[in-house]
């Protein structure tokens, strides 16, 4: 999403890269936590375990305000540390001591506690804060998306600095307690369970708990007036959904596809192992300004846009795979994007085979017919795509495609067994590419390096054979597949 933003980050991240480096060593936590994509994302010398966020919004003003209490392990001697946060901070608190604090850069918060924090030292920071989020913009961007009745914090890579301080990167991930107090009659959705709510004077407080893992960036906050549905999938998951009161024409496609998370949720479940959350649902508010959905993690974010033309079960099937390939597994740094994108692409073709609506073997082939060898697709590197290119639709479908020579090299059996067992492997925590292939020729006992570099890292258009076992059989002109216009609804993200 956001190309244009994407290009201005980079160049601005490269020089704030200069500045980085002339930051005091020793004793101060770097103001990045060293990702080449976006060097000034997450921080050094710490890591959180815990976010608590306790809010205050008021709809009709967009006026958020709040305290936000980090549990943190130091990694290093600390006479300073980084926060990144956008919203204006009126106090810190580090192990109950006042801390001085200083808004630097585009989105840093530097925090100097009283006292140095040793290496190994567990530390609560309290951040206390307010501000009007559609109101700050950084780099030149408001990832808050402001609604006729309220606000969304739902964005990839950033989403967080408009609504909590954290080290905001997917290398750093932990468990979050969000509690929002809104209007009566106004519903505060989050993250997996909802707690309690209760109502008192005319405001509600809304309870929300997610005990796994989770990266700063599939945090979620929605206020708006929501009709929140409730059930449990018939394989055991219980599932929580939120649709804007007001989705107007999108509002009947948007509750058709969304209600069928439990069913997809158990067909994903059949393919690559148990759900490994507590709940699952999503989603969607009155945003007009954005097509895009989100994984954000077990309540997915959705576009009214995304069912503009319909029902939509492949963009589902796309967001709930991500719970899995990203969410339970994210990436290691940014360039692992593949790890995420390429693997909920495969799942819509397995999808629309399963659904008759076109196979697997017919969508990689249409997206190989549709790129000719000089198209600029296949010089972007799924493996590696650069900043600029995180979400080009190489990431995607070059990236399927090398799922699906993946499947040809090893055979059905062992890739289905990669397929379920990578998420099991890594659940709740970090992986690379490079983690990847280890894994999948660990579990094949095959050679992958070749496949992988050609598929992955080489910036032309790949020889036939690595997708095709048979390649007499291929059409000479594929057709486009029934599934293609949904699966691409689904490109962002
Ligand atoms: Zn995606």
């Amino acid at each position: 999403m956001r190309t244009r933003t994407i290009v201005s980050l980079a160049a601005a991240a490269l020089l704030l890269t200069g500045q980085a480096s002339a930051a005091p060593a020793g004793g101060a936590g770097s103001p990045g936590i060293g990702d080449p994509y976006y060097p000034t994302y997450g921080n050094g010398g710490y890591d959180v375990t815990h976010y608590d966020i306790r809010l205050k919004y008021q709809p009709a003003t967009d006026r958020l305000e709040g305290t936000a209490t980090l549990l943190a392990t130091a990694t290093q001697d600390l006479t300073r540390f980084d926060l990144d946060f956008a919203l204006d901070v009126t106090g810190v608190l580090v192990d109950g001591r006042p801390a001085a604090f200083a808004a630097t850069g585009e989105q840093e918060l530097e925090v100097t506690p009283a006292a140095p924090i040793p290496q190994g030292r567990r530390t609560t920071v309290v951040v206390r804060y307010a501000g009007t989020p559609s109101a700050v913009a950084r780099y030149g961007f408001t990832a808050w998306l402001r609604t006729p009745d309220g606000g969304v914090a739902a964005g990839e890579p950033e989403a967080a600095w408009w609504w909590f301080p954290s080290n905001d990167h997917p290398a750093d991930k932990a468990t979050f307690d969000v509690s929002v107090l809104v209007p009566d009659g106004t519903q505060a959705i989050s993250n997996g369970d909802l707690v309690s709510q209760s109502s008192r004077a005319g405001w509600t407080r809304w309870n929300w708990r997610q005990d796994k893992p989770q990266a700063t960036y599939l945090a979620t906050l929605a206020v708006g007036r929501f009709d929140i549905t409730r059930s449990t999938s018939p394989g055991g998951i219980p599932v929580l959904n939120a649709y804007s009161r007001d989705l107007g024409a999108d509002d009947g496609a948007a509750r058709a596809s969304v209600e069928r998370t439990g069913e997809l949720a158990d067909w994903l479940t059949g393919r690559l192992g148990p759900y490994p959350f507590g709940s699952v649902g999503g989603y969607v508010p009155n945003v007009r300004t954005t097509g895009y959905a989100l994984e954000t993690q077990t309540r997915v974010f959705y576009s009214p846009r995304m069912f503009s033309r319909g029902s939509n079960t492949s963009v589902v099937v796309h967001e709930l795979a991500h719970q899995w390939f990203g969410d339970a597994v994210s990436v290691g740094r940014w360039s692992d994007i593949w790890l995420n994108e390429g693997f909920a692409t495969y799942l819509q073709w397995l999808w629309s085979e399963h659904e008759d609506e076109g196979t697997v073997r017919e969508l990689a082939d249409w997206v190989y017919a549709s790129h000719p060898a000089d198209d600029p697709f296949w010089t972007v590197l799924p493996g590696d795509p650069g900043a600029q290119h995180q979400f080009d639709a190489a990431v995607y479908d070059r990236g399927a495609l090398a799922l699906h020579a993946l499947r040809t090299e090893v055979g059905d059996d062992a890739f289905f067994r990669i397929l379920r067992g990578w998420p099991a492997e890594h659940r709740y925590g970090n992986a690379t590419v490079a983690d990847f292939r280890r894994y999948a020729e660990l579990v094949s006992g095959r050679p992958l390096g070749d496949l992988l570099r050609t598929w992955l890292f080489t910036p032309s258009k790949p020889a036939l054979g690595a997708v095709a076992a048979d390649p007499a059989v291929r059409p000479a002109a594929p057709r486009e597949p029934r599934s293609w216009a949904a699966i691409l609804g689904a490109r962002q993200h």
